[in-house]
């Protein structure tokens, strides 16, 4: 709607998918949490599933604008949108997601780190929608954290990040994901930052500065009114060793 009513966008169709049943539920099954493209923002916020066992998409959806936008706006909306401040295309990056895209050929699914091409622009066909997005069912020892600074409530992110672990029986990591959001012209996977502290302990402080180090150089922030670049990279850097501390407490590492 803000794109027609700046004239960004003038379409010769609209389509209002809100009404098609179905596409709206939240739910484990099988080996995976099925997230609706139509689930709107708040009722992820209020699901118990999602808060017991992916808080990190908790994390990010109370801090999704206010009320009113949590109210209307919609998972499947917030990442095919492909706007770079949006706060769930991180989260499903840390979280290794699996985007359902739907069209006249039937169904395909897209991994998260192939689906946000640039600004503005996603892996979805013209004659496509997303419909479900799919994310590795919890697993015993993870946890996930997603921060966000903003300047004022209900703001878009200064910069935000998201990240997920799995922890070993020594507390090693087993699997890190790392997403970044508001630091580049699409939301970014830290790979970088990800492999390397997989088979670190999580409680070693060394590893973890240079965790923060790679996952802030791997950022592309634009200065803006927000902030400058470099002030951007610290916020990153800082935010990604907190979120990691908090991921491992979720994931019953108490560190
Ligand atoms: C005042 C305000 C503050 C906001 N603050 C934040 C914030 O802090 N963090 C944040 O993450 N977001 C924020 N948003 C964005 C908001 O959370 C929604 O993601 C966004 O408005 C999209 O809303 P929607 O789900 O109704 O999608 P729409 O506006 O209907 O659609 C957005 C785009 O995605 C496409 N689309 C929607 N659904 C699908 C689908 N299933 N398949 C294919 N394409 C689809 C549409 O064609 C359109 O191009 C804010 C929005 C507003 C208006």
């Amino acid at each position: 709607m803000p794109l027609l009513k700046l004239r960004l966008a003038s379409p010769a169709l609209l389509v209002d998918i809100n009404r098609i049943p179905g596409l709206d539920d939240i739910k484990e099954d099988g080996g995976v949490l099925r997230i609706g493209a139509l689930a709107r923002m708040a009722e992820i916020e209020a699901s118990s599933l999602i808060r017991a066992s992916y808080p990190i998409i908790h994390d990010a959806a109370e801090v999704i604008g206010d009320p009113l936008v949590r109210n209307l706006g919609t998972m499947g909306g917030n990442v095919s949108h492909g706007d770079p401040n949006n706060d769930m295309p991180a989260v499903m990056l840390g979280l290794g997601a699996e985007f359902v895209a739907t069209g006249p050929s039937g169904e395909k699914t897209i991994k998260a780190d192939r689906f946000f091409t640039d600004s503005f622009e996603v892996a979805l066909d013209h004659d496509e929608i997303l419909t479900e997005i799919r994310i590795p069912r919890r697993s015993p020892r993870s946890g996930g954290c997603y921060l966000k600074l903003e300047q004022k409530v209900a703001d878009f992110a200064t910069a935000a990040v998201a990240v997920q672990v799995r922890l070993g029986a020594s507390w090693e990591c087993e699997e890190v994901g790392v997403g970044l959001t508001a630091v580049g012209p699409t939301a970014i996977k830290a790979r970088k930052a990800e492999r390397w502290m997989k088979g670190k302990k999580g409680n070693d402080g060394s590893a973890l500065r240079e965790f923060g180090r790679l996952a802030a150089e791997e950022s592309r922030p634009a200065a803006d009114l927000r902030g400058t670049a470099a002030y951007k990279k610290q916020v990153v850097r800082l935010l990604v060793t907190r979120a990691f501390k908090t991921a491992c407490k979720r994931a019953g590492g108490g560190l």
